[in-house]
């Protein structure tokens, strides 16, 4: 039996949300916050809350916002012994706000903070490497640091016959990079399953209809399982040879859509890890993601199974 189900690597960030949709950056107004963050923690805590055993490489400063990020991992019983703290660098921070049509602006402080430090020895990329499935986010390929420290894991992984996941996780601010590109790309060659969100396969397909260019992925690339996510309208799972699935997304209150995303594949990944077989895993996954938006912050919508559970009951089951 692998050590750990699942391993996840890459920032760690306070993150503070605007109050009212349409305020702006430029001017003063409130936030609220910090909410601990980060696309690869919010998914490490939705999968630990599930039940599987999840171990997390980052770095956080050796201040106030580390201490509630470390906290928080080690609330939800994550394996933190690959989290290091930087003296140095302050922890890594992130502000978002809304504009009236819903769409995201973020400002990062990641680059100069200690969410860019992360580094772990080999014997602790040993140890993390006992795994069922590695997991990725493309913002986490946002430093030379976290791209080589990933790359390194993920050969290890392979080397000890675990599986990797990738969400490609697109962010305009952090794609500009061309080595977040190329990371980016290598991890979609690599990947077993991925899981784009719409936006995602649109930057990748390059105005090709969506079927092709999953088609496309199935066929020429190693991945065998793609799930794409489209917000409140659901998700599609294709596997190769076979129709897509399509799952519903559960009618609910959207009061922040931040971190749905990563809900969503945390439920997915924890479900698949424990063997659990595709249909039922899509069912947690979309639960997960809809639980998610119902709270403000980004972690703050993470779910147990008996909550997930609840929500799919109380529609019936089916979606
Ligand atoms: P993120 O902003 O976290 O990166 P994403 O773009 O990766 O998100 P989404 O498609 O926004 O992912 O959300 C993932 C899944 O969560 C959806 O496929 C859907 O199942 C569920 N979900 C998201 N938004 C809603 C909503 N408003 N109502 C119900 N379910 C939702
Ligand atoms: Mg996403």
């Amino acid at each position: 039996l692998p050590r750990f189900d699942i391993v996840t690597a890459g920032e760690l960030l306070a993150e503070f949300v605007a109050e009212r949709p349409g305020q702006r950056f430029d001017v003063p107004g409130r936030f609220q916050g910090p909410f601990p963050s980060g696309a690869p923690a919010i998914f490490a805590s939705q999968a630990a809350r599930m039940g599987a055993r999840v171990a997390y490489a980052g770095c956080v400063g050796s201040d106030g916002f580390g201490d509630l990020i470390l906290d928080r991992l080690t609330a939800d019983g994550i394996d933190t012994a690959a989290v290091g703290r930087d003296v140095e660098y302050p922890t890594g921070t992130a502000f978002v706000r809304y504009r009236d049509d819903g769409d995201r602006d973020f400002i990062f402080n990641l680059t100069h903070s200690a969410a860019a430090r992360l580094d772990v020895d080999d014997a602790g990329l040993e140890r993390l490497a006992d795994c069922r499935y590695l997991h990725v986010m493309g913002s986490s390929l946002s430093s030379p640091a976290a791209i080589a420290l990933i790359d390194r894991l993920a050969t290890r992984v392979r080397a000890r016959g675990g599986r990797i996941s990738f969400d490609p996780n697109i962010r305009a601010e952090l794609m500009a990079d061309p080595a977040t590109r190329a990371a980016v790309l290598t991890r979609i060659d690599d990947c077993d399953v991925f899981l784009p969100s719409e936006a995602d396969l649109a930057w990748l397909s390059h105005g090709e209809p969506e079927a092709e260019t999953v088609a496309r992925l199935l066929d020429e690339r190693r991945m065998s399982l793609v799930v794409l996510k489209r917000a409140a309208r659901g998700s599609e799972a294709f596997t190769s040879g076979h129709a897509a699935r399509r799952v519903a997304a559960y009618p609910v209150d959207e009061r922040d859509p931040t971190g749905a995303g990563d809900c969503f594949g945390g439920a997915l990944m924890a479900a698949l890890a424990a063997g659990e077989p595709l249909e039922r895993a899509l069912q947690l996954a979309s639960a997960a993601g809809a639980h998610a938006v119902t709270r403000v912050g980004p972690m703050e919508g993470c779910s147990d199974r008996a909550t997930l559970d609840a929500l799919i009951a109380s529609h019936g089951g089916a979606r």
